[in-house]
């Protein structure tokens, strides 16, 4: 018998593969009894952390030390667990506005917690010590924005170190000296995979610790830990996993943490289709970053040819939220067909705890190399501006009684209101809001502008594009968050 399961174990990694896919399937069963609930969408502050800290301090598996400050005052805290002879190191947002993985941080962390999956846990913490140090640009998270306050980015900061923040990653990465790093990052969703219409939810790096892109033991390791990650990606998100150009990057945390010395492997997370707050992307990271724990410390990784590595897609930026093709498009009394990219954009409110939408014309033109969450054939359809409505409603309340579906059908996309409360950003109803002397002009279709206008076949409206929200006039279906508003 025994010779039997040794003879099975041999087959499995002369494939190649480690065969760890039943705790990927179970970590991904059972993902929503580990989900962090306090931590639920994306602009989280260091605040809210805290109390979740102070959990793990008290629990006597875990030890949390403050490791730093940011500028402003805010504890760097690493978290740590485990008591085995390899090391590894996860740090998550270094950039402020890019924290899809401190979630799946503590999403981790309630997992080792618990009391589930023992004889697994028991196999990590006894060859792996895991160190976790989340947010480690709290004051960008608590501005949602990518810089820390000096101005700085972080991650061309590993060298001159002006920052603190830099300055205790580097510090935590040297006395501990990692044997595996886990740089963890987010990226905008308008990337793909090369060639494909499919989302980059997930791109991978080894990065490069020389401008010759030498592959050592070390980066090497690092990538063939990717393709693990990869294979698993693939099973849930098939064809959504993008790889990052490694040229090097001799200021960025990345490429000097390599060349320190530690397996370092860059993580960024996505865009997946209507998972704006990036839920099931965080999901695909704590099942992923777990299975790679738990295959760093079986050790089964070393047999993954590192070939594969780059049979994975390059990344591509090459997405728009809406395209729109062969739409038809007048311009001094003459024909044009015209493909449009629209994206999205999303503001700030204050406080930096919520957002709406200000969209825009990205490009125009032939886009047959680009392709959209949402594509839209207007092949015999011609874009037209809508008209403002004759009449000026008083209020807002008034607004909200309107028949917006019906005035759209009839060829307006403006109403004027008389009163706009002050406080009042976006317009809730897919028709623009304008003010009581708003001079609306002409609109001239070009990259830039706010995409709000009719699709008319025969002559009728049967699509409008408010804001960048395509809606069918005929069933009022439509994927609508929010309209602008133009005082
Ligand atoms: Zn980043």
């Amino acid at each position: 018998m025994k010779v039997v399961l040794l003879f099975i174990a041999l087959m499995a990694v002369s494939i190649g593969f480690p065969q760890n896919s039943d705790i990927t399937t179970n970590l991904h069963e059972t993902y929503e009894k580990y989900k962090e609930p306090s931590l639920n969408k994306r602009r989280i502050k260091h605040h809210e952390l805290l109390p979740l800290l102070v959990k793990y301090a008290d629990n006597k598996a875990f030890t949390v030390k403050k490791v730093g400050e940011s500028i402003e005052g805010r504890a760097l805290n690493l978290i740590s667990i485990g008591s085995g002879k390899t090391t590894v190191l996860l740090w998550s947002q270094m950039h402020g506005n890019e924290p899809t993985a401190t979630q799946s941080i503590f999403d981790i962390l309630n997992f080792l917690a618990s009391d589930d999956f023992q004889e697994e846990k028991k196999e990590i913490l006894e060859s792996l010590t895991i160190h976790f140090l989340p947010m480690l640009n709290p004051d960008g998270a608590e501005r949602f924005q990518r810089r820390n306050l000096l101005g700085v980015d972080i991650n061309r900061d590993a060298v001159r170190l002006q920052s603190p923040e830099s300055i205790t990653l580097k510090n935590v990465r040297d006395s501990l000296n990692a044997d595996f790093g886990f740089n963890l990052h987010d990226q905008s969703s308008y990337y793909n995979a090369e060639r494909t219409e499919k989302p980059a939810t997930i791109s991978y790096l080894a990065p490069a610790f020389n401008y010759e892109k030498s592959i050592s033991e070390k980066r090497g390791n690092a990538m063939k830990i990717i393709v693990f990650m990869n294979n698993i990606i693939q099973k849930y998100a098939p064809g959504q996993v993008g790889r990052y150009n490694d040229d090097f990057e001799p200021r960025a945390f990345g490429d000097n943490i390599q060349k320190w010395g530690t397996s370092t492997i860059l993580i960024e997370s996505g865009g997946y289709a209507n998972d704006v707050e990036k839920q099931e992307i965080r999901k695909l990271n704590y099942v992923s970053i777990l299975s790679a724990i738990y295959t760093i410390a079986k050790e089964n990784y070393k047999n993954i040819p590192i070939e594969e590595y780059e049979k994975i897609p390059e990344n591509d930026r090459k997405l728009f939220d809406l395209k729109i093709v062969n739409a038809t498009y007048t311009l001094m009394e003459k024909e044009y067909v015209l493909d449009l990219g629209v994206n999205r954009l999303e503001v700030d409110k204050e406080g930096n705890n919520d957002f709406w939408y200000s969209s825009r014309i990205i490009d125009q033109g032939d886009l047959s190399t680009y392709y959209g969450y949402e594509t839209f054939d207007a092949s015999g359809y011609t874009i037209k501006q809508g008209k403002v409505f004759p009449k000026v409603v008083l209020s807002i309340d008034q607004f909200n009684e309107l028949d917006i579906l019906d005035l759209l059908k009839q060829g307006y996309t403006y109403v004027r209101v008389a009163n706009i409360p002050y406080e009042m950003l976006e317009s809730p109803l897919p028709m623009q809001i304008i003010g009581k002397s708003y001079k609306l002009r002409d609109i001239q279709l070009k990259v830039g502008i706010n995409p709000t206008f009719l699709l008319l076949k025969h002559g009728e409206p049967k699509y409008a594009v408010i804001n960048g929200f395509l809606i069918d006039l005929t069933t009022g279906n439509g994927d609508f968050k929010n309209a602008m508003i133009y005082r």
